[in-house]
């Protein structure tokens, strides 16, 4: 990682290299910006180099949709590794008061950066109502319909999933974070193998969800942006700056050729999901059903599908007194 790698307003992944590259600039008032100390933008990056080791002929398709589902990738890292931090989920609940499509930080990617270019909602918005024959093919335009989708999703689940009589909403947004991160690698990783379509990787996330309301759920938002509408085309965009940066890049590390990795990922998704209904019960036996729960996901003895409710964190959170 080279976190000061020269003067420039931008930050890259470069294959070739196998390095992250975060430039600085001076903003508008003459403050020096270091684009290394924004989270979204080194989450972005670093989404850009874990999905050139899952998918490397991604990274090498001319296809805009192909160039535009790398950018939401790392968009969605963004916004997933914030859910990691459960201060973070603190202060999305707090600042929006549990509502997460009111204006915060929480779906405002790269707002330093966005700040200096005079963008109020950073320099994407995740929550915007973009239809695919809205935006222009430039990867980053076209990326935001993506990651809207992604992002309706995600609030849809967290407002099915709330529980205010038993969980902390916090807690609550961290289960479905982590359960969105192995639902979205596990529909990569099943994605084509090159030249991916939104749609591709739409029908892969409704394909790794069993629940079908859900699975419903979700078609309902991709249907929304046109996800699955052959007609609907992004508009043309000439610039050369489509395919520039993407294609110097070459020789990552294949994750997705590695049994293990493919097994730990499985093995998380499996063990958060949220089918099973059987911890409803929160007495005293509560813990032990977690932990029991836990360990036999983590033996691989337990092959029955489990709940949300499962995650190890719970207890941490989980509101007694109410
Ligand atoms: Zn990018």
């Amino acid at each position: 990682m080279y976190a000061r790698a020269g003067e420039m307003m931008n930050a890259e992944y470069a294959r070739n290299e196998k390095a992250l590259f975060f430039y600085y600039f001076n903003n508008n008032i003459g403050q020096r910006i270091y684009t290394c100390e924004s989270f979204d933008i080194v989450s972005h990056e670093v989404g850009h180099a874990v999905l050139d080791g899952l998918k490397p002929h991604y990274i090498e398709s001319r296809l805009p949709e192909t160039g535009a589902l790398h950018e939401s990738f790392g968009d969605i890292t963004a916004i997933l590794s914030l859910l990691e931090q459960l201060d973070m989920c603190e202060a999305v609940i707090a600042h929006s008061k549990g509502d997460l499509h009111s204006p915060t930080f929480f779906m405002r990617i790269g707002e330093q950066m966005g700040n200096a270019l005079g963008f109020k909602m950073g320099l994407r918005n995740a929550d915007n109502n973009l239809r695919i024959d809205q935006v222009t093919e430039e990867i980053h335009d076209l990326s935001r319909v993506f990651t809207g989708a992604f992002f309706d999703i995600l609030v849809e689940m967290f407002e099915q999933e709330v529980n205010l009589n038993k969980y902390d909403p916090a807690e609550t947004l961290f289960r479905v974070g982590k359960y969105m991160s192995a639902l979205v690698l596990m529909a990569f990783l099943n994605g084509p193998k090159r030249d991916a379509k939104f749609r591709d990787i739409a029908k892969a996330m409704m394909d790794v969800e069993k629940d079908n309301s859900r699975k419903n759920m979700f078609k309902k938002h991709f249907d929304k942006r046109k996800i699955f509408d052959w007609s609907a085309k992004p508009k043309p965009y000439a610039r050369p700056r489509v395919i520039e940066g993407r294609i110097s890049v070459c020789g990552t590390y294949p994750y997705v050729h590695d049994p293990e990795f493919r097994a730990e990922i499985e093995s998380t998704f499996q063990l958060l999901d949220m089918n099973d209904n059987g911890l409803e019960d929160e007495g005293d036996d509560f813990q032990e059903q977690v932990e029991l729960k836990v360990s036999q996901a983590a033996n691989g003895a337990a092959d029955e599908w489990r709940t949300i409710e499962d995650v190890e964190h719970t207890p941490l959170l989980e509101k007694k007194d109410m």
